[in-house]
């Protein structure tokens, strides 16, 4: 491919882990060219923060990439020369931590909101809320699991800041923040529709509506394989290829639009992901009696939160969890505070955390989602 100007930035994964001990910042990298407004910003406060500033100040628009469970090393497997052209011209950053559950949504969430994830309250793909007394499964897109302190995403807030914005394939986009939805929104409801397409809508939207300054863009890949072959598999290295491929497309199109250099463009991920096995597994049911003391679970495996029906059962409760191997164990107070995540109702009396490599489910019949990679 040709010359690649200097207005994209790449922001992947540091963690290979599922989960992440760190809070959302982001580092460029020494010797970036990308624009030193936006490098200010990055390092104080995160890419949110960055596309807001972006979009109010050098008013050029914004398009948002995200490729799902990007680890960063997969960048060093000599299968992504359009990466590297980007990194190499136009910058990139050294390292991100993303929130500390680095899970699809809430850490998708906290790209678009700049906030962790005790402040936007989207604390795992699987959630319960005391106040409301209700569970959330990934596909509700209720405002009140969404927006529960009036939070939006930043396409929101661009819309009423007078810009446009179109989402595409981002979690919570489908959720109508005060009575306000995305301009332009597209699931890939048909699955067959292929990245090509998806990048090519991105780019239609900029091309067909000069109103449009903000288009968020997600691919569920490398995650997708992932989850099913394993980081280290040879489909994870066709998948990455895949990725790239995209990528130059997508530049290929915006060439093709005389869009390119136009619009800024952030390349960036929600989470890494590690090697696991279901021979790894803690059922924490194994350590708890369920009957002495009753509780439920909120499943966001390797993170697994434990609700006593009693306030008095919490402390049998966690020392009974408390000699499980492979896994840490906090009373909610006495979660480090470095993660995060401890401030919402929507957080467990009891928090388990399975090590680097394990998975920590309730019982053997959450574990039937798990996968031997
Ligand atoms: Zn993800």
């Amino acid at each position: 491919m040709g010359k690649i100007e200097s207005n994209i930035t790449i922001c992947l994964e540091n963690s290979s882990d599922t989960v992440s001990h760190s809070p959302a910042t982001t580092m460029m990298q020494p010797g970036s060219k990308f624009c030193p407004l936006i490098l200010v910003l990055m390092l104080l406060g995160g890419i949110a923060h960055c596309m807001v500033i972006n979009l109010r100040r050098n008013g050029k628009p914004v398009l948002l990439v995200s490729f799902d469970g990007f680890r960063w090393d997969y960048l060093k497997r000599g299968l992504t020369p359009t990466f590297h052209s980007i990194s190499v011209k136009g910058g990139s950053t050294k390292f991100i931590k993303p929130p500390f559950l680095t899970s699809t949504l809430p850490s998708h969430f906290s790209l678009v909101t700049g906030l962790h994830e005790e402040s936007h309250g989207v604390t795992g793909s699987n959630m319960y809320d005391p106040h409301l007394n209700e569970f959330f499964t990934k596909n509700n897109n209720e405002e009140k699991w969404w927006s529960q302190r009036g939070q939006e995403p930043i396409w929101i807030t661009n819309q009423r800041q007078g810009g446009s914005s179109g989402v595409i394939e981002f979690p919570g986009m489908g959720v109508a923040y005060g009575s306000r939805l995305p301009d332009h929104q597209y699931s890939r409801l048909d699955t067959s529709r292929s990245f090509q397409d998806l990048s090519d809508k991105a780019v239609e939207l900029f091309a067909n509506d000069h109103k449009v300054n903000f288009v968020a863009l997600r691919f569920n890949e490398p995650d997708k394989t992932g989850h099913l072959h394993g980081p280290h598999s040879k489909k994870m290295n066709a998948a990455i290829a895949h990725c790239d491929k995209t990528m130059k497309h997508l530049i290929m199109r915006m060439r093709e639009k005389n869009l390119f250099g136009k619009v800024n463009i952030i390349i960036t991920s929600d989470h890494g992901m590690a090697s696991t096995s279901r021979k790894r597994t803690i059922f924490a049911a194994k350590y708890l009696d369920r009957t002495a003391h009753p509780y439920f679970t909120s499943e966001n495996n390797p993170l697994l939160g434990i609700w006593p029906h009693h306030a008095e059962h919490i402390d049998p409760l966690y020392r009974a969890l408390k000699v499980a191997p492979h896994i840490s164990v906090y009373k909610k107070a006495d979660i480090p505070f470095r993660y995060h995540y401890r401030m919402n109702i929507r957080i467990a009396p009891i928090v388990a955390l399975a090590d680097k490599g394990w998975n920590l489910v309730g019982t053997k019949y959450d574990s039937l989602k798990l996968s031997d990679q």
